[in-house]
């Protein structure tokens, strides 16, 4: 099986969305019946993301055979409906760390190691590999950072040199501003961009410019002449409301018959069925009301370092038919529990997901305290879950100075701990209990209501655990534990038996998807949903 291979490259600035048009490619060729699937090259060297603060690099994606990768990997499966594995990720950390033990081994005897063929080489290696391993019809390969960058300089010259033997396509995604004062798109950027490209012996076939406003046909036309690109080939990406519409967006402006004819392959129709599938999912996205959702946590102002929690608040929301307002609340501001009414009263749910350190945890506590004292639905991810059950030892089981081992290693009550499994790990990189695993599920619980089954895999990335011992004390003031790994040794998923609050030491946004939005997700946010009528309808009589 020949694969084919499409290349998508940035120029000018990062944060243009390379992620979404890679997986938007990807969705558009499975509309066609082929097998495609997103990787992604990244060339800091770092191993994986695993020990990249979020604040830095947005969220750490987790896959299910426990990688570490980067955020743009959750764009990808949400996109494609895939589990991805982590050969799919490629680091410059990775492949200097193989060359150099090629090297120490004596794979390159006589030889000065470099980076033009010997690096080079691996890549090219490494890429037909997963092709191969794969079976795919298309690879498409996203270069992380922007052309240009000294970091990605040998990737792009790898791909280079692959083209001149394997069906490849590049695509360049870049900016194209529009001056106030002049009142008219600029292609200058663009054009300049892309001679660095050509200076790398790459010349794209395909421009997509990121724009506020559509571009005039005159501006096309400009940037065609001057970047060596049919006019047709200059494909528009506007601010549109909704990411999950760009695949369509990209087919009405006709990517899908441009990467047919690069290829020459024989023209076809896409499969209504998928096609259809996924409109009524993207399309229509207006609903009267809004269920409001406050997170608290201490990455707030970035986003990005939620970007999985808020995909999965999104899909819920919208398989539950309402629309979603997210309150940012850093819960340092919460550190005073009198605050806590006038920060989170009118919110229809409260959501403390996962993170890592003392910062801010005791904000995180009040907004559990004052979830359950005031019945506002709650959902606890991972150290969300954690801090569920500190609340809890302190604010019902009484338990003064209840803590985790993380924060206070000196706690009276050790509630969370280290896990027996970590004890002895000193390394950081890749050591946590990592990727997808079985949890059992309680009958009759929240959980149960969620799951609908026994069993349920979910991804997961943490050192501690909720510490058995409290169990029964636990259970006595009224804490169900309504999901445990499958060996029955790790508390997985705790509720209130109020069942208004649920906390999961996994990570269901990892595995949400827009057809498919994760199961507590959608308990959660269809008691919020409920929640908010009725606060409405109080508030109305
Ligand atoms: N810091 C906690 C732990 O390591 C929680 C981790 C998380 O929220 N991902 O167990």
């Amino acid at each position: 099986m020949q694969t084919r291979y499409i290349v998508v490259l940035g120029s000018l600035l990062s944060g243009l969305g390379k992620g979404v048009v890679t997986s938007s490619i990807c969705k558009i060729l499975e509309f066609y019946g082929y097998t495609a699937a997103p990787m992604k090259f990244d060339g800091y060297l770092n191993y994986d993301c695993g020990t990249m603060n979020p604040f830095r690099h947005g969220e750490v994606f987790v896959l299910d055979d426990k990688s570490e990768v980067d955020m743009d990997f959750g764009t990808y499966e949400r996109f494609t409906g895939i589990d991805i594995t982590g050969d799919f990720s490629i680091t410059g950390g990775k492949l200097f760390s193989e060359i150099l033990k090629q090297e120490r081994k004596g794979d390159f005897l006589g030889r000065d190691v470099q980076i033009i063929p010997h690096l080079t080489d691996l890549i090219i290696k490494k890429i037909r590999g997963i092709s191969e391993r794969h079976r795919l019809d298309f690879l498409v390969v996203e270069v992380g950072g922007t052309v240009g960058d000294i970091e990605n300089s040998y990737f792009i010259e790898a791909m280079r040199q692959m083209s001149l033997n394997e069906p490849m396509m590049f695509i360049n995604l870049t900016y194209v501003p529009k001056l106030k004062a002049v009142g008219e798109h600029k292609t200058k950027p663009t054009q300049i961009a892309n001679r660095g490209l050509m200076q790398m012996g790459i010349t794209p076939h395909v421009l997509i410019c990121r724009a506020e406003s559509r571009l005039t046909k005159e501006v096309r036309e400009k940037l065609a002449l001057f970047s060596n690109v049919h006019v047709d080939s200059i494909i528009e990406d506007t601010d549109i409301d909704n990411i999950y519409d760009m695949p369509i967006w990209f087919m009405n402006q006709g990517l899908d018959r441009i990467i047919m004819e690069r290829f020459s392959m024989k023209r076809r129709s896409p499969r209504e069925r998928l096609v259809e599938a996924w409109k009524s999912h993207t399309s229509d996205g207006r609903f009267g009301r809004n269920t409001r959702i406050s997170i608290v946590g201490k990455y707030v102002n970035l986003h990005d370092s939620y970007a999985s929690v808020i995909a999965a608040l999104e899909h819920s929301a919208r398989a539950n038919r309402s629309g979603l307002e997210i309150d940012w609340i850093e819960s340092d501001r919460l550190d005073d529990y009198s605050t806590a009414e006038s920060l989170l009263g009118k919110s229809d749910g409260v959501l403390v997901p996962g993170g890592f350190g003392n910062r801010g945890i005791n904000g995180m506590i009040n907004a559990i305290r004052y979830a359950r004292e005031s019945s506002t639905p709650y959902l606890g991810i991972c150290l969300g879950m954690q801090l569920m059950a500190i609340e809890y030892a302190i604010d019902v089981c009484g338990m003064r100075g209840a803590s985790s081992t993380e924060f206070d290693p000196d706690a009276p009550y050790k509630v969370v701990d280290i896990m027996p499994s970590q004890r002895e790990v000193d390394a950081k990189g890749g050591t946590m209990r990592l990727g997808s695993w079985p949890v059992v599920i309680k009958r009759d619980t929240m959980a149960w209501r969620a799951y609908g089954n026994e069993r349920a895999n979910e991804r997961h990335r943490h050192r501690y655990e909720f510490n058995n011992e409290f169990i029964e004390i636990f259970e006595r003031n009224g804490m169900v534990f309504s999901g445990m790994s499958d060996d029955g040794k790790l508390v997985e998923i705790m509720e209130w038996k109020s069942g208004n609050g649920i906390g999961t030491q996994a990570h269901p946004e990892f595995r949400s998807r827009p057809l498919a939005p994760a199961p507590l997700f959608m308990e959660f946010m269809r008691l919020s949903a409920e929640s908010g009528r009725s606060a409405r309808s109080l508030r109305h009589d």
